[in-house]
């Protein structure tokens, strides 16, 4: 085929397919015409999953009646007037492409005012163009409605699937503005169900309440003020205790846009790290405010990637913003189960669910630290990083060969012997290892280690990452090792079973995000006092103070409590004294 220029009509259709996917890219591209256009108030109505219809209509500021035509004209658009706006894009649209776009893939008509013009405009645009227009009584604002989305492009609608799972993706179109517009009323219309009507408060919780419930709205940690220069870090993240299975709930914003980032993504659960067990994710609302101008959104058609001037600021700007956070929130879990809380608003005992359940609001917890507020000055240096506290504790004794039982200063402490020390030995291994001096026990003899075949390679792969730990290995040919020294938490192990026992852990966690985070869970888990064993008193008490002195007492490194709690209040209504 010879070289042509493409028709008008292919080349709209191209363009077309870059931005409007499916029905919820256009529900996405005018809503951000919406929001551009200042408004307060969005509704959207979706029929038939939006192939039938799709209308949004807002109370912002309106099309003038003169530029009407233009807003279907592809490249035009009152965002942008020169290439230099580009590097700092304050508005969500700047393309001038998504009406052009949706009008070559659908029929549209428009119905906008302007408070300048004494009536509204009416405008009718099919893909041959502009079909009607006429004068017509409307409030300010504009009225979007899109009917028959893809009938004339079959390819489309052959990968758009049921129409019910369209509709969801609506909704979770409509979700995300909710949580990055709080100051926003949405209602949602979906085919024939009753409207859902959200935001609007300006309150970012009350946006969570509306998408998750109101137990996970009340369970979520403001995030410290906090930042690095001129980036700033603000929203919501769950608690320790409320979680999910997939990474669908958490939503990350760059300067209010929704942002698809799978290395943000990756720095908000790095900050979990040693909260969670494995498999489970966190709920977070997270807005970054980057300086328009050292972050690119012009990457992609559909504008739900961006790429940052620096990069791992932004990273390291959001890791701690999190971290700092759950650090200062993370409580002692309470015993007190939720149905026998008293009804009204959470107090530090009335509020405390039981683990796996909603917590309240961390600023109810007694041992929250206090943080200088805005607008203090905090001297320079390193951003602190306040440490949990536990409460002194007393020892009483031990529970069925498992659990420490102690008093503090407000009832009863409960301490699992083997997740607390879990914890004391992983910090341990820790330190030693980040100063470079791994604790070594030396053995006096050499024990001749023979190891499996399946584990050999694991071995010999890990080898530095071994003796980085405290283990001194030499090849002792045709799979057999020396074993001159292992690291001081297993030396009470014969050394052939814990390099052994160590390398299956290795070997199963092969595929692990961070080999070494595996190891020294390994290790931390191995060198440790396993439930079951009886302690003497010395021992317990030494364990607890140990645990008073790490950074993160409350947790195992699995993300498992350490600790639970049994209120003086709980006691003494139990018993009827209160
Ligand atoms: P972009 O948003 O990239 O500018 P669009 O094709 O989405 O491109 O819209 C073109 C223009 O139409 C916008 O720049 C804006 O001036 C106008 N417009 C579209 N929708 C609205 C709306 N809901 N309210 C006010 N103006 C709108
Ligand atoms: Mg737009």
């Amino acid at each position: 085929m010879p070289i042509r220029i493409l028709p008008q009509e292919v080349v709209a259709r191209i363009a077309a397919g870059e931005v409007v996917e499916r029905p919820a890219s256009v529900v996405k591209e005018l809503v951000e015409n919406s929001l551009d256009a200042g408004a307060t108030e969005v509704s959207i109505e979706v029929k038939g999953g939006g192939l039938e219809l799709i209308r949004v209509a807002d109370n912002g500021v309106g099309i003038p009646s003169a530029e009407v035509p233009l807003a279907f004209q592809r490249h035009a658009t009152s965002k942008l007037s020169s290439a230099d706006d580009l590097d700092r894009i304050a508005t969500l649209g700047f393309r001038g492409e998504a009406l052009p776009s949706i009008a070559a893939v659908a029929q549209v008509s428009l119905l906008t005012r302007s408070a300048q013009d004494p009536q509204g405009t009416y405008l009718e645009v099919q893909e041959q163009g502009v079909v009607r227009r006429e004068g017509r009584g409307a409030p300010v604002g504009t009225t979007v409605t899109v009917r028959r989305l893809f009938e004339n492009v079959p390819a489309r609608l052959k990968f758009i699937r049921s129409r019910a799972s369209e509709a969801g993706r609506v909704q979770q179109v409509v979700h995300q503005f909710l949580l990055a517009y709080p100051e926003v009323r949405f209602t949602l219309i979906l085919e024939d169900r009753p409207p859902q009507v959200g935001g609007g408060t300006g309150e970012l919780r009350d946006s969570v309440a509306a998408v998750y419930g109101p137990e996970s709205a009340a369970a979520m940690l403001d995030l410290r003020p906090g930042g690095e220069g001129s980036i700033a870090v603000s929203g919501l993240v769950s608690s320790p205790g409320l979680t999910r299975s997939n990474r669908n709930a958490i939503t990350l914003l760059v300067n209010r846009r929704w942002v698809q980032s799978r290395l943000l993504a990756y720095a908000l659960e790095e900050a979990y790290r040693g909260f969670l067990q494995e498999h489970r994710h966190p709920l977070a609302v997270v807005n970054l405010h980057v300086p328009s101008e050292e972050v690119d959104v012009n990457v992609h058609p559909a504008k739900s990637e961006v790429r940052f001037r620096d990069e791992s600021r932004v990273f390291g700007a959001l890791q701690r913003a999190v971290r700092e956070t759950l650090v200062a929130a993370s409580p002692v879990p309470s015993i007190a189960p939720r149905s026998l809380a008293p009804s009204g608003g959470p107090s530090p005992q009335a509020g405390a669910f039981p683990r796996g359940q909603a917590y309240p609001r961390a600023e109810a917890y007694p041992n929250r630290v206090q943080l200088p507020s805005d607008g203090e000055t905090v001297t320079a240096g390193p951003p602190m990083t306040p440490k949990e506290r536990l409460p002194i504790l007393r020892v009483l004794g031990q529970l069925q060969e498992t659990y420490l039982v102690a008093e503090g200063p407000d009832g009863m402490y409960l301490v699992d012997q083997h997740a607390a020390h879990e914890r004391v030995t992983y910090e341990r291994l820790q330190d030693q290892t980040r100063e470079g001096q791994p604790l070594t026990q030396g053995l006096l003899e050499p024990a001749l280690v023979e190891v499996p075949l399946a584990l050999e390679q694991t071995l010999r792969d890990r080898m530095g990452l071994l003796e980085s730990y405290g283990f001194q290995l030499e090849p002792f040919g045709q799979g057999s090792y020396l074993v001159r020294g292992v690291p001081l938490p297993l030396s009470g192990q014969p050394p052939s079973v814990a390099l052994l026992e160590l390398l299956e852990e290795m070997e199963r966690g092969k595929d692990a995000q961070d080999p070494e985070e595996h190891l020294l869970q390994a290790l931390a888990c191995h060198g440790s006092v396993r439930a079951g064993k009886r302690l003497a008193l010395e021992e317990m008490q030494a364990l607890l103070r140990q645990l008073e002195g790490c950074r993160q007492p409350h947790t195992c490194p699995h993300g498992r409590p350490t600790i639970v709690h049994l209120s003086a209040t709980r006691l003494e209504r139990e018993f009827g004294r209160s």
